[in-house]
């Protein structure tokens, strides 16, 4: 297998199609920034980022940078891959994480630098940002103080 053979085999990680809403969350991934939808009324944060507040009904939304600090709420083994991108991936874990900025603020991620023998629900978790494509960051969680991987 020449270079050009495993560049032509390189399988493009699904895309997300962002809208009015959510274009802001992808866009500070792409600056390892996260973006968390926040109201300016009464400062409650809300994710997945609606169009209305739930806590007021307020409409002044505007995403706000949180830390990046969560803690492990749930999660699951993937064993098997539903998109070609996640066929040298599985088993992975998914989990939910719920973010150090609000009660019940929960994001649905993808963890990292960990094995489910070495997790447990409650730990603290925090952001990793993978730039697993030109123009596309993904958010992922990691343990906190966890030895990043290093990439093959
Ligand atoms: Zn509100």
């Amino acid at each position: 297998m020449t270079t050009d053979d495993r560049a032509a085999a390189v399988v493009e990680p699904p895309r997300p199609a962002p809208d009015k809403l959510t274009e802001p969350l992808w866009q500070g991934l792409a600056q390892h920034k996260l973006l968390i939808q926040r109201c300016n009324a009464c400062g409650h944060y809300i994710h997945w980022p609606k169009p209305v507040c739930r806590f007021c009904l307020g409409m002044d939304l505007a995403p706000a940078e949180v830390s990046g600090r969560a803690t492990l709420y749930s999660y699951t083994v993937v064993n098997q891959a539903f998109h070609p991108y996640y066929v040298d991936k599985v088993p992975y874990l998914l989990a939910t994480v719920e973010l150090a900025e609000q009660p019940k603020l929960m994001f649905f991620t993808r963890l990292t630098d960990c094995s489910e023998e070495s997790i447990e629900i409650g730990m603290e978790m925090e952001v990793v940002y993978e730039d697993a494509a030109p123009g596309l960051t993904l958010p992922l969680f990691r343990p906190v103080g966890a030895a990043a991987r290093s990439k093959p």
